[in-house]
């Protein structure tokens, strides 16, 4: 998840009625393309298909990662916060440095905030130019209801989903970062990649 506010911004800086003519680019959303695409601006359309045709990235874990990885899967049983914080920001580390991005900040808190929709998983804040504050990602470790620690393979997959934000940015240089099919398919790809080495 991106911060609520970007998806406000986003749904209002459309250029009403726009559509995506003369873009050719090939599309994973074959079917239809989801409502507010054709709200956003010809400029975002083209950031919104782009990040949609790109399904994965070239990365191979190395030891370093596999080891933050099992560290993190471990510690994660333990619900020890400080652990998990160190393991996920070891992990992300790896991960930046291998695909040769800044690396990108890691928090870890407790327990989830929920409000009427849901319990939240993570956030990613991308960089704010007028705090100067670099981008970074938060994540929580417990369920908001039984205050449980979640399961080691969902909080991985969060932490992807995450960084994937990251990546949107730090390596394919789109202007924002978009829930395409694309994005999901490179989450995957991460996920796929770390537990399939
Ligand atoms: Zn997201």
């Amino acid at each position: 998840m991106i911060v609520p506010w970007m998806w406000r911004r986003k749904l209002v800086s459309g250029n009403g009625g726009v559509v995506a003519t003369g873009l050719t680019l090939r599309t994973n959303s074959e079917t239809r393309l989801p409502a507010f695409f054709y709200r956003l601006s010809s400029r975002a359309q083209r950031t919104w298909l782009k990040s949609d045709t790109i399904e994965r990235y070239d990365y191979v874990p190395n030891d370093a990662a596999r080891n933050s990885l099992d560290a993190l899967m471990r510690v994660l049983k333990t619900g020890n916060l400080a652990g998990c914080t160190t393991s996920a920001r070891a992990l992300a580390a790896e991960i930046c440095r291998a695909l040769a991005t800044p690396p990108v900040s890691v928090e870890v808190r407790s327990v989830r905030p929920r409000n009427q929709r849901g319990e939240l998983h993570g956030l990613f804040y991308p960089y704010d130019p007028r705090m100067r504050r670099p981008p970074y990602i938060v994540l929580w470790m417990r369920t908001a209801q039984r205050h449980d620690v979640v399961k080691p393979k969902t909080f991985v997959r969060t932490l992807m989903h995450e960084v994937g934000h990251y990546l949107d940015y730090a390596l394919l240089r789109l202007e924002d970062s978009y829930h395409t099919q694309g994005f999901f398919k490179r989450e995957s790809s991460l996920v796929r990649a770390l537990f399939n080495s």
